[in-house]
């Protein structure tokens, strides 16, 4: 059976009444990646509420936002069955109502790396992100390290804005292949899902010459590099970054993290990998 589904904020407000729930934002296409979210809040909150909102602010391009998969009673099914109590499936404009003007901006975090590619995405992230926890008012809201600087965005936001609830982060979820689970990969052919690989093989890499010794970010970075210059796959970034700040780094240090971003067949890669320095 599946939960109650609200689509209005009135809605949302009554069936939540004095609640301080735990929430997992989405945009649906509900992966084990996103069901691995769910269980944990249901986990430590007695009552789970999940969001499905294909954000529009947050595309930089419209063909991208068009061709997001959209199946709210598969999506809705699958949250149940991972024990969310209640969906948030809002229609634009009872997100965005006639006559919204509000950007939320986090500043330098959202400028660097997916903000550098994707103009404006951190502040439809950032602006819908406010929206749906003034709403829900959460307890804890549950995000996945697969998007590492979404992450930090999110945190910082929440510090900066005082909204309600912790955020707590959930480790990323990956296919036996190594490959990061996504909403995306479903556009990948076997070539380009095989292409793919790449990304976990860089990040085992960069993470072995670390354990090996080396702690020069550029040497490093080179090493993950070669392995994702590759035809068909076209690398954006490839980094070692402050893993709180994303500031560029020389050395790695204890919070260092990898960032890659890459396309392969106009499918936009993510990922990011704790790079521990070698015990001196
Ligand atoms: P999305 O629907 O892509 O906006 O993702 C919703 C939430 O699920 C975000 O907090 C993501 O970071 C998280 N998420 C997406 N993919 C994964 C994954 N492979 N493992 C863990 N969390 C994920």
């Amino acid at each position: 059976v599946t939960s109650p589904i609200v689509r209005t904020r009135d809605e949302l407000r009554a069936a939540l009444a004095d609640a301080r729930p735990g929430f997992v934002p989405t945009m649906g296409a509900l992966h084990a990646g996103h069901l691995s979210l769910i269980e944990r809040s249901t986990r430590e909150n007695a009552v789970t509420v999940v969001s499905i909102f294909v954000n529009p602010r947050q595309f930089s391009q419209a063909a991208d936002l068009e061709r997001y998969p959209r199946d709210l009673a598969r999506d809705a099914a699958a949250a149940s069955a991972a024990g969310a109590n209640l969906i948030f499936a809002p229609a634009v404009d009872a997100i965005y109502p006639p006559g919204f003007a509000t950007t939320v901006d986090v500043g330098p975090l959202s400028s660097r790396w997916e903000g550098a590619a994707r103009p404006g995405h951190f502040q439809g992230v950032a602006t819908v992100v406010t929206i749906l926890l003034n709403l829900v008012r959460p307890a804890r809201s549950y995000f996945g390290e697969k998007d590492y600087q979404q992450l930090q965005v999110i945190r910082r936001l929440r510090e900066d804005l005082a909204l309600p609830g912790d955020i707590v982060a959930c480790p990323t979820l990956r296919d036996a292949d190594g490959i990061a689970l996504s909403s995306r990969n479903r556009r990948l052919t076997a070539d380009g899902r095989a292409l793919a690989r790449a990304i976990p093989r860089a990040i085992a890499a960069v993470v072995a010459t670390a354990t090996a010794g080396e702690r020069n970010v550029a040497t490093l970075e080179q090493r993950g590099t070669e392995i994702l210059t590759a035809p068909g796959v076209r690398l954006s970034y490839l980094a070692i970054v402050d893993g709180d700040t994303l500031e560029p780094q020389r050395e790695l240090a204890q919070n260092s993290r990898l960032l890659i971003a890459a396309d392969v067949e106009g499918v936009r890669l993510i990922d990011n990998a704790v790079i521990v320095p070698p015990v001196r």
